[in-house]
């Protein structure tokens, strides 16, 4: 069933909508997203980017690399700081949807925990949901820069 969902950033500048389905919904551990947040964790959706639409205001972009070497575009409104979502270069097709940002997050239903390995330990996370250290088979994104596999692990993710 499509249904198109609403939110926005904590000021009100913002406001977008997302129609679709989520293809993978998580909980992301990585130190990245810590860092953004302010938080233990991000909940995310991956979300069909054909449904994506900015309805209000104009966000802005922090562009950085994660550890795969891809460039990860991190969306979020100049006013309030609010995280909106994150693309991964590699996968135009979908945006990470950060639910919280939603008007209606309580539908969300994690998939999976990912990038546990940099879990807080005073996050307590449900033991009824699917625990990876880093991503769930099939689930990372395709690297643009395959030559920097070759570092040495680190704990940033893309989601
Ligand atoms: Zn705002
Ligand atoms: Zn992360």
């Amino acid at each position: 069933m499509a249904s198109i969902r609403t939110g926005g950033c904590l000021c009100g500048r913002v406001r977008y909508e997302c129609a679709g389905e989520p293809v993978f919904s998580l909980r992301c551990h990585c130190r990245d997203c810590q860092r953004q947040s302010g938080s233990g964790y991000i909940a995310a959706a991956r979300m069909p980017a054909a449904g994506f639409r900015i309805t209000a205001g104009e966000p802005r972009r922090y562009v950085a690399k994660s550890d795969a070497g891809n460039e990860i575009i991190r969306v979020f409104c100049g006013d309030c700081g609010s995280p909106l979502y994150i693309q991964v270069a590699t996968r135009p097709d979908l945006i990470g949807l950060r639910v919280t940002s939603l008007d209606d997050p309580s539908w969300f239903r994690p998939d999976a925990d990912i990038f546990t390995r940099s879990a807080q330990p005073w996050d307590h996370m449900d033991p009824a949901i699917p625990k990876f250290p880093t991503y769930p088979p099939g689930q990372a994104y395709p690297t643009a820069a395959p030559s920097s596999r070759d570092g040495p692990p680190g704990q940033a993710g893309d989601r």
